[in-house]
């Protein structure tokens, strides 16, 4: 961490081992979610919305291949050595046979370690079968594989209420499953969710920090449409915070963070249909408003690591 940054940014920790900052190409791998189809529950997270918190490119008509040209093309012509990483976003991407991970990948392959530079995979803390990770551990010695593992909340009482179906000790569980492997661990987390508050916020840093996992995406609750939240909400039962709130709650979560974890996101983007807040469709400034919440305080990233 530079002297005057108070956070670890994905920016840096890129630099660090890249040599270069990485954009990721968010692919639509065609998954499926255990919490949509009937295994685990129906209708899915309150927050998400049909194209399971990813692009919707191959209900689109676009296949991987296209998607994975189409997306390096981007980068390369915003970046001078155009590496990037291969994000697979949608839906629980370990929710499929290993040999249609396999598939998958295979599409990535003639890229990896080149155009390529890392793979980061969404999916499910309790959908993770070893089978799933013998691959990826495999795929490990081509190129970086990040597994991206949904926590949201670090209760219980929350993750039921918003349907997520999964528990916090299945997040351990499967941080320790990953890590073993010797596979990098990124969790997500929303803050302002139903019930679970500015504390809520606070426990969810702190269990992060206890997990081990090497990096962290904070977002802010937003409403979309076609979610069960967007009923909730029309009827005033559900609220999201305001920009300078969003910022006061993420400097308490840095703050419980462990010093080394990597920030890879500081907020959501507005995808296609948000509701609410408006101000995530603009460039909100977060990263400033967070590092001057911080500076305010006199505080950094790791200041309560273990309170
Ligand atoms: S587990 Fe992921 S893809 Fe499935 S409903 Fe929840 S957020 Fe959407």
């Amino acid at each position: 961490m530079r002297i005057a940054q108070r956070f670890r940014s994905f920016r840096d920790w890129c630099v660090e081992r890249f040599g270069e900052n990485l954009h990721r190409v968010a692919l639509d791998a065609g998954s499926q979610c255990p919490n949509r189809d009937g295994s685990k529950g129906f209708g899915g997270c309150h927050y998400c919305d049909v194209d399971g918190s990813g692009t919707g490119a191959l209900r689109e008509g676009r296949d991987l291949a296209a998607q994975l040209r189409d997306g390096l093309a981007r980068v390369a012509r915003r970046k001078h050595s155009g590496r990037a990483i291969a994000y697979l976003q949608s839906y629980s991407n370990t929710y499929v046979p290993a040999e249609r991970l396999e598939e998958v990948l295979a599409v990535l392959a003639p890229h990896a370690g080149r155009e390529i530079a890392a793979v980061s995979i969404a999916t499910r803390p309790d959908t993770l079968p070893e089978s799933a990770l013998d691959v990826l551990e495999r795929w490990n010695a081509r190129a970086p594989v990040w597994i991206e593992l949904g926590l949201e909340s670090a209760s219980d009482k929350v993750l039921l209420d918003i349907n997520r179906l999964h528990t916090l000790a299945e997040f351990h569980d499967a941080v320790r499953r990953v890590k073993r492997r010797g596979l990098l661990c990124v969790a997500h987390a929303i803050l302002g969710l139903p019930g679970d508050g500015r504390e809520g916020a606070h426990r969810t840093a702190l269990e992060l920090a206890k997990s081990g996992v090497d990096g962290v995406k904070a977002h802010q609750l937003m409403v979309l449409e076609r979610t069960v939240l967007a009923h909730r909400w029309r009827q005033g039962a559900v609220s999201t915070l305001e920009l300078a709130d969003y910022a006061a709650w993420l400097a308490d979560f840095v703050e419980r963070l462990a010093p080394e974890q990597v920030l890879h996101r500081l907020h959501g983007d507005a995808p296609s249909g948000l509701l609410a807040p408006q101000w995530s469709r603009i460039n909100p400034g977060v990263r400033e408003a967070l590092e001057a919440e911080l500076e305010r305080r006199g505080t950094r990233q790791g200041a309560f690591h273990g309170s």
